[in-house]
Order: structure tokens, then C-alpha cells, then sequence
């Protein structure tokens, strides 16, 4: 498979190469030349198959020739080495549970299949690489967990002060060895700023042979198709139409799900769930993009207000907003109706949204029609937000062991002020 730029000023170049040069020279995202459609039999006979076989056959399309199969099988076992399970709230509406791996987030599917497959690719280098990623919550941990102690690569996340919970800090600054947690004074749209203007100076990204781990790379988004064919597997009634409601900040999710949708899965439509940056459910009211400084809500991993992969979702739809608009919905949720939907679904139900899954839920509601079933994704573990969620269902969530221990080890970060000038000076002292 080939990829090419969405700015389309730069060279199209294989699967190895796109995951390594993260951003396009021409800071465009990569994105596959084409998107294969899988044969009729894949879908008729998928409930048969295991997560991993069903995601081995969707990434084959994508890395080609360039890594062998028994290899893509070894990586899309370890990836997949976590439950999926789709969990029935109501009659008709379904959570995709995306939280049993290791960080407790959809984010670990992506870092641990694009940590896996960088270090099958660098096994021919001799020089290290620098990931260099921002976070606005729960991308740093999910790296720094997949490529905790691989050799030949160094993590540097870029986290904005204050502005991600304490339990998420926890999980950027505890790791040590390979991983460097950056403290940026400024918001989670000054880091990804940042990390962009890093990409874009050539001097610095070969010195550190730079690549990002954000959802821009490939590497990370691609793997994320894999969960909308596990829902699909795991719906017992097949034959409804299935709307997808997936809550959205960079949008690499909504734009794995639509790439899902053009491999062949019969998504009837989607669903963008938006906090209080509401950009996207704007743009689809009127047809205009504005990007905005980006505001502080309880869905903080959302808390984004220049969608990067929105290059990405127009090229999905070759551009055209008509066809757009007849696959997306979209709707905000601010942080009181966030909170409210939290403590009703879990009194009338006894299920425990997170912020992120709560707007998820919300706009599925306003969609959903009797004759259809709805999936929503759950992101993120409810422990990650406790101090929403239990002030909303008016009781201590039990928090999963694997955070307790987290909790107890002591922060180490680095502070950095948000210029690119100190982020050079930061990284020639940690990475010599
Ligand atoms: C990152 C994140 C999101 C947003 O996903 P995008 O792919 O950036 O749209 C939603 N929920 C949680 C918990 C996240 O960590």
C-alpha cells in the first residue's frame, strides 16, 4: 500500500515510511492511496473468527508487502492481547468497552501496534529515534506504556500543566529509563503546536531522528479500524441497520471508523460526540470550519480545538460535504448535561459512563431510531475520571489495581516553556 499527503506537495511513499516521517514534509497527514473493500465472505463469516484473525486481515491491506504475515500476526496478538467486549446498556444501545488494556484507554491499541511495528522496522537502523508526542491526557500514558524500555527509541511527551488529571499526570511521569514527561506551560493545543514546529525544522528532526506517535502517524491510526469490525462480530442482531457514536477530539477514531466503513462494514452512520469544542458538530450545521482556542471540560482527552485529523475525514469523503453530511452527525454536550447523563444512565441503568463515553452516549440517544442499534465507544476506564464520576453517581468507583499502584510512585517531569527554542534547549540536555 502507498500513502500519500493530504497537502499533496510531498511524495507518495510506502507503510515503513509514512510511519517513520509521522507529519508529510509538507505537513500533511498520510493517508493509503486507496482503501480496500474486504470480500463479502470476511463479513458473512466473521463470528467465527478470533479479534486477532479479524485484525490481522484488515492490516494486511495496509502494510503490504513490506512486513511478513507471520510477522503482522505476532504484532496484532500482542496488540490485541486485552478483551473488547461490546456490553448491552439498553435494548438497543451498546458499549464498545475500548478500556481493558493497560493504561485503561482505546489509546493502548494504537500505541502498542504502532511500538511493535517501529521496532520491526528499526531492527535494519542503527540510529535511535525520538518520538516526540503531545498529550491532552491520555496519549502520553499509552505510549510511554507500549514503548516503555524498547531499545533504539526514546519518548518525549509534552503534557500541558495543570490541565490533565492527576491520575493521568501519574501516568506520564512515573516511568523512567526510556520515557521523558515534558511540563509545558501553555494548553494541550500549545504542545501539539509545538510538536509540529518541531517536525517542520529539519535540523532538529534529524538530529534526534525525530517521528510523532500521535494520532497523525499511521501507525497508530490504522489499528483503530479494528474495533468497529469487533463490535460488528460481536452484534447479535445483524440484520438492524448499526450507527456508531464515537466521542471525539483529534478525530482519529471517527476517521478509523469511516475507514471501517469504506473497507466494507455496514456503518449506517456516525456519529461525532463533541464536548463543549464543539467544531466539528458546527461545521456539519453550517459547512465551515473554524478551528478555536480550545476549552477546559471534564471530557478533557477532547479537550481539542483544531481537530488534526479533519484533513484526513475530508479526504474519507473525496471532499465532497453533501456526501459528508449524509454518513455524520454531530452534537456538543457541555459539562452539566456531561454530569447529569453520567448520574442517570448509571441510576436507571447500573452502567458507569466515563465524561468521554457520557457525550458518546448522549448523542447516540438524540440519533438513534427504534429500528436501528446503537454502539457507542467507551474510551476510557470511569477510575481515570473518578472525581467527575463519583460525584456524579454519588459514590466511590472501585479503582482497577493497576492504577493504585501508579498512584503510589512519585512524579518526574521536566519543565518547558512552550517555544521551540526551549524545547531544543530541554531536549539537548536529556538526550545526548
Ligand atoms: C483521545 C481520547 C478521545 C478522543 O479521541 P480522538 O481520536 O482524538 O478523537 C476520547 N476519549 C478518550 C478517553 C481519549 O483518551
Amino acid at each position: 500500500m502507498l500513502y500519500y499527503s493530504t497537502n499533496r506537495q510531498s511524495p507518495i511513499i510506502g507503510f515503513e515510511e509514512a510511519i517513520l516521517q509521522g507529519l508529510a514534509s509538507d505537513e500533511g497527514l498520510f493517508f493509503p492511496t486507496s482503501v480496500p473493500k474486504l470480500p463479502v465472505s470476511f463479513f458473512e463469516s466473521i463470528e467465527e473468527l478470533t479479534p486477532q484473525e479479524i485484525a490481522l486481515e484488515v492490516i494486511k491491506q495496509f502494510a503490504g508487502n513490506e512486513i511478513t504475515e507471520n510477522k503482522l500476526q505476532q504484532i496484532v496478538s500482542e496488540t490485541l492481547d486485552f478483551p473488547i467486549p461490546l456490553v448491552k446498556v439498553e435494548d438497543n444501545i451498546f458499549s464498545l468497552e475500548l478500556f481493558h488494556g493497560p493504561t485503561l484507554a482505546f489509546k493502548d491499541v494504537g500505541a502498542r501496534f504502532m511500538a511493535r511495528t517501529l521496532r520491526f522496522f528499526l531492527e535494519k537502523k542503527s540510529k535511535p529515534v525520538t518520538i516526540l508526542v503531545a498529550t491532552s491526557g491520555d496519549t502520553g500514558g499509552a505510549v510511554a506504556s507500549g514503548f516503555y524500555d524498547v531499545e533504539g527509541i526514546r519518548v518525549v511527551i509534552l503534557y500541558p500543566s495543570g490541565k490533565i488529571s492527576a491520575m493521568q499526570e501519574k501516568q506520564l511521569t512515573t516511568w523512567g529509563k526510556n520515557i521523558y514527561a515534558l511540563e509545558i506551560d501553555g494548553t494541550f493545543d500549545d504542545c501539539q503546536k509545538l510538536v509540529k514546529s518541531a517536525f517542520t525544522d529539519s535540523e532538529l528532526k534529524a538530529q534526534y531522528g525525530l517521528t510523532s506517535a500521535n494520532s497523525i502517524n499511521i501507525a497508530r491510526l490504522l489499528p483503530q479500524t479494528f474495533y468497529y469490525f469487533l463490535a460488528y462480530q460481536q452484534l447479535r442482531d445483524k440484520s438492524r441497520p448499526f450507527i456508531v457514536s464515537v466521542p471525539s477530539g483529534n478525530l482519529g477514531n471517527l476517521t478509523a471508523g469511516l475507514i471501517a466503513w469504506r473497507m466494507g462494514l455496514p456503518v449506517e452512520k456516525f456519529v461525532v460526540a463533541s464536548n463543549s469544542n464543539d467544531v466539528v458538530p458546527k461545521y456539519l450545521k453550517s459547512g465551515q470550519f473554524y478551528p478555536k482556542a480550545s476549552v477546559h471540560t471534564v471530557a478533557n482527552a477532547m479537550d481539542v480545538g483544531n481537530p488534526s485529523n479533519f484533513a484526513r475525514v475530508l479526504e474519507v469523503f473525496g471532499h465532497d460535504y453533501e456526501q459528508l453530511k449524509g454518513k455524520l452527525a454531530g452534537h456538543s454536550y457541555n459539562d452539566d448535561e456531561i454530569k447529569s447523563c453520567i448520574t442517570e444512565v448509571f441510576q436507571r441503568t447500573g452502567y458507569t459512563l466515563d465524561p468521554h463515553g457520557a457525550c458518546a452516549y448522549l448523542a447516540l440517544q438524540k440519533e438513534l431510531k427504534e429500528s436501528e442499534v446503537g454502539v457507542f465507544l467507551e474510551t476510557a476506564h470511569p477510575a481515570k475520571f473518578s472525581e467527575t464520576v463519583n460525584e456524579s453517581i454519588g459514590q466511590s468507583i472501585r479503582i482497577p489495581d493497576s492504577l493504585n499502584k501508579i498512584i503510589k510512585k512519585d512524579k518526574v517531569s521536566i519543565q518547558c516553556q512552550h517555544s521551540l527554542d526551549a524545547l531544543r534547549e530541554v531536549l539537548s540536555t536529556i538526550l545526548k
